[in-house]
Formats: structure tokens, C-alpha cells, sequence
């Protein structure tokens, strides 16, 4: 491990299983709803684009794991270069670094 600043990647695993946890309980209670909308009042599209943003940060956090499993987290997808700590911090599923995302897909 050369790594010397940002958090360790036991910290960044805990935090990214407590972001799964958390994802898929929001998940599992939009599915409920979203079976029966109409019994809770909630307007469907809604819940529909609230799951769907769930299961995307479940991918996403997913990922991230698997990538920390496989040793690669921390490294851009793009461009192979290191993602700077700082962003990891805000961002602890990042696939790309600042400037691979601000190029667009
Ligand atoms: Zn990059």
C-alpha cells in the first residue's frame, strides 16, 4: 500500500456496504410501494424513477466493491490513472477521474 492520504480502503469498503445496505432497503420499500401505488397515494412515475435510481446506486456501489475486491478501485476506467483521494472521499463509487468524466461518454 503506497497510499498515504484520504481514507483507507477499509474505511471506504465499510462506507460503500453501508451505502448497499441503505440502497437496497430504499429499493426493497419502493418495490412494495410501487406494487400497490395507489394504496399509499404516491404517484407511480415518481416511485418508478426512485427505483430506478436505487437499483443504478446499487450497480454503482456494487462495482465498487467488486473493484476493491479485484485490487483496482482508486484507478480511472478511461485512462488508468489514479482518482485523486479527495474525489474518492465525496465520491467513493468513482469509476472515472475528474478530467475522463468532464469529457463526457
Ligand atoms: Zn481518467
Amino acid at each position: 500500500m503506497n497510499v498515504d492520504t484520504g481514507p483507507s480502503i477499509d474505511t471506504v469498503r465499510q462506507t460503500l456496504q453501508d451505502q448497499l445496505r441503505q440502497h437496497t432497503a430504499t429499493l426493497a420499500a419502493l418495490v412494495a410501494v410501487g406494487a400497490d401505488p395507489s394504496a399509499t397515494g404516491e404517484d407511480p412515475h415518481a416511485i418508478a424513477t426512485r427505483t430506478a435510481t436505487a437499483r443504478r446506486a446499487i450497480e454503482e456501489v456494487t462495482a465498487a466493491l467488486s473493484r476493491i475486491a479485484e485490487g483496482s478501485y482508486g484507478r480511472c476506467e478511461r485512462c488508468t490513472g489514479p482518482i485523486p483521494a479527495e474525489r474518492l472521499e465525496i465520491l467513493p463509487h468513482a469509476r472515472l477521474c475528474v478530467p475522463c468524466q468532464a469529457s463526457g461518454c
